[in-house]
């Protein structure tokens, strides 16, 4: 059998672009062609249009994802001396965005189901903290949950126990876009969400992008303040802020590819189902979906007991796939060792670290693409 070759198609932002080309073409050279490149109509347009299709009331645009993160623990007051729970099983930049807002993060164990935040591991997390509270004077301020591969965390209970502790709830919703729970979108649960529009994201730029969404106008104009050198007048800095615009290129092009998303998250969700039925019967776990959630299956992540085995039998069948992520935040050299969690430690967490492996996402594929993928998993079976 040819490997790869076979079932080629392009990666996914490549695949977007060649999906909406007119449209992407056309938005980019009346860009060019308009003479305002940062913060102009398009990025205004654009945030308009993306706090009306999560629900919330305002929405902010700003250079990346990491960003939206840490100006919006800024904007909430969190800084140098504060503590931050979130948790280990994610991205880097989750992490990084704690630290760069000049806090301290604290880990949280997460629940193997959802992959996301253990809602009882943070009560404990947060006992265990005060306990040390009174050596080590660290404040707790906020949460940072994290709706990871585009499951919605348990944002009930979740915000029942921050609110018990007085805590600010910022969502990381860089995997999320359009997700749901109980009706309600990812990102206007918390008090702000944060977005990214990396091209591999369900909503992708064409290079880095970013936003913060809220519905307390307070914190949007903290955001606004911030990301352009805390200004309110212009070149006169209220408060020290940075530089982090989403620029009218990219403002344009998501503006194009917005109105797609629903549609888009749905071809993933079929694609869902297809792996779903290829895998029956055999001893992957596939993921599962909580009541009330619709998955936005950034990516597609099964767990097995032998998958690096997996991995390289899928390889050699022609099937890429990826492990998201091969190390928790706590084991990587940058962070092993320094940072703090609850006493029960972050068991589950590395218990998945080594079983999850993501098949391939897109909605994109062709059907040729997708029947190739299907066929290989259920020939598999007996080694699945
Ligand atoms: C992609 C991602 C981010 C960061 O986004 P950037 O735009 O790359 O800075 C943050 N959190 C999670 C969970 C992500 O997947």
């Amino acid at each position: 059998m040819q490997p790869a070759a076979a079932h080629y198609s392009p990666a996914l932002p490549e695949a977007r672009y060649f999906a909406h080309r007119v449209e992407l073409d056309a938005a980019v050279a009346q860009v060019l062609a308009g003479g305002q490149y940062i913060l102009g109509e398009q990025t205004a347009g654009f945030e308009a249009e993306f706090a009306r299709f999560v629900g919330a009331k305002h929405a902010v645009g700003v250079a990346n994802g990491t960003d939206a993160l840490e100006l919006a623990l800024r904007a909430c007051g969190i800084g140098r001396g504060d503590a931050v729970l979130t948790v280990s099983w994610t991205a880097t930049a989750t992490v990084a965005a704690i630290e760069r807002a000049g806090a301290t993060p604290i880990l949280v164990d997460i629940d193997e189901t959802s992959f996301t935040m253990d809602p009882a591991a943070l009560t404990e997390a947060i006992e265990d903290h005060q306990a040390r509270l009174q050596t080590e004077g660290s404040g707790l301020k906020a949460v940072v949950v994290v709706h990871l591969y585009g499951h919605p965390a348990d944002m009930a209970s979740i915000l029942k126990v921050a609110r018990a502790n007085g805590l600010r709830v910022i969502e990381d919703c860089a995997q999320a876009h359009g997700a749901t729970l109980d009706g309600r979108m990812a990102g206007t649960w918390g008090d702000a969400g944060a977005f990214s529009f990396y091209p591999t994201k369900n909503l992708g730029a064409f290079g880095d992008g970013g936003a913060v969404v809220t519905n307390e106008p307070g914190l949007a104009d903290k955001v606004r303040m911030l990301r352009e050198y805390g200004w309110v007048t212009r070149q006169v800095s209220s408060v020290p802020g940075v530089n982090s615009r989403l620029d009218e290129l990219q403002a344009a092009m998501l503006r194009v590819l917005l109105p797609h998303l629903t549609v888009e998250n749905a071809r993933r969700r079929e694609l869902a189902v297809e792996y779903q039925q290829s895998l029956a019967g055999s001893s992957l776990k596939t993921p599962q979906v909580r009541a009330g959630v619709q998955h936005a299956f950034h990516q597609y992540v099964v767990r097995s007991s032998d998958r690096d085995r997996l991995k390289e039998e899928l390889r050699k069948q022609g099937i890429a796939t990826q492990v998201h992520y091969p190390l928790p935040i706590h084991l990587m050299p940058a962070y092993e060792r320094r940072l703090a969690h609850g006493k029960r430690g972050l068991k589950s967490t590395e218990t998945i670290a080594k079983e999850v492996l993501s098949l391939p996402m897109s909605p994109y594929f062709t059907q040729e693409k997708v029947r190739a993928i299907v066929g290989v998993l259920s020939t598999c079976k007996d080694f699945l």
